[in-house]
């Protein structure tokens, strides 16, 4: 078995309005069956418009009491809150769920790769947008297709970033591996592979973090496709699951 991964070349810079659909498949027209999409948030957040200057923003006075504490720009952290459903930490940095359910930094608000002095949120509404892509290229192309949208994340416990899928499309979030028999024949009881980040990792092998101007890969090779309907927010973990967020709360609390 092998598996391909391919940059998806001559993406121009994404301004609001660019149709994504349409610049992928214009550069990427030997799309096949199955092949997977992984493509930057970022740029879904240039098309969407997502971007905000600082001084556009009026702090509150819970985004100064944070600000306070963490040193940051209390209108960036007005931002922050904005975009949050509960943050669970307030400094050094701020860990936050976003109002789409996933956990991460600053509510995932980046300047990277954005031009001025402008900052990018991330798309609300992310499966509808990696649905919304990928149903335009399955039209145009005629083939089946699955759709990441990812962003960069850090991770608990470890140094460096990975990027992690934010959005989905014909695509199930986790491999079951639980009730397979391993080398042995022993059964497995807890393996869950989470594939889409593990896509969106080996992906970002190409996209990288600067300059490369490769927001988006085609992946092919694997046999991951579904036409189930399928979102992100089935790997997120619940509070009630999560020992480390329970831990954080009561640290906030204290
Ligand atoms: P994020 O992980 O979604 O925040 O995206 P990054 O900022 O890490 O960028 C991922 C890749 O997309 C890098 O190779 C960037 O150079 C590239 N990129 C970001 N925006 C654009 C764009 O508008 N056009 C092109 N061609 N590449 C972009
Ligand atoms: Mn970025
Ligand atoms: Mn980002
Ligand atoms: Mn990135």
């Amino acid at each position: 078995m092998s598996l391909i991964l391919k940059a998806v070349e001559n993406i121009p810079l994404i301004e609001k309005g660019d149709d994504i659909a349409e610049i992928i498949f214009k550069n990427a027209p030997d799309i096949a069956d199955k092949d997977i999409i992984v493509i930057a948030s970022t740029i879904i957040s240039k098309s969407l418009g997502l971007t905000f200057r600082e001084d556009e923003i009026v702090p509150s006075a819970e985004a100064e009491r944070i600000a306070a504490l963490n040193g940051k720009d209390p209108r960036f952290v007005q931002a922050i809150l904005d975009q949050s459903l509960e943050v669970f930490t307030e400094t050094p940095f701020m860990l936050v769920r976003n109002t789409n359910g996933h956990v991460c930094i600053n509510a995932g608000i980046d300047a990277s790769n954005v031009g001025g002095d402008l900052l990018l949120t991330l798309p609300e509404k992310p499966d509808g947008h990696a649905a919304a892509i990928g149903k335009a290229i399955e039209q145009k192309s005629g083939k089946k297709i699955s759709v990441i949208i990812t962003d960069t994340n850090g991770r608990s416990f470890k140094e460096g970033q990975t990027n992690v899928a934010v959005g989905l499309y014909n695509i199930k979030p986790i491999r079951q591996w639980i009730g397979e028999k391993d080398l042995y024949g022993k059964v497995l009881e807890i393996s869950e592979e989470a594939v889409v980040d593990e896509i969106a990792g080996a992906a970002n092998l190409i996209m990288g973090e600067g300059g490369d101007g490769v927001p988006a890969v085609i992946v092919r090779g694997l046999d991951l496709y579904t036409d189930e309907a399928v979102s992100v927010t089935e790997m997120y973990r619940s509070k009630e699951r999560d020992l480390i967020i329970q831990g954080l709360l009561e640290l906030k609390n204290k």
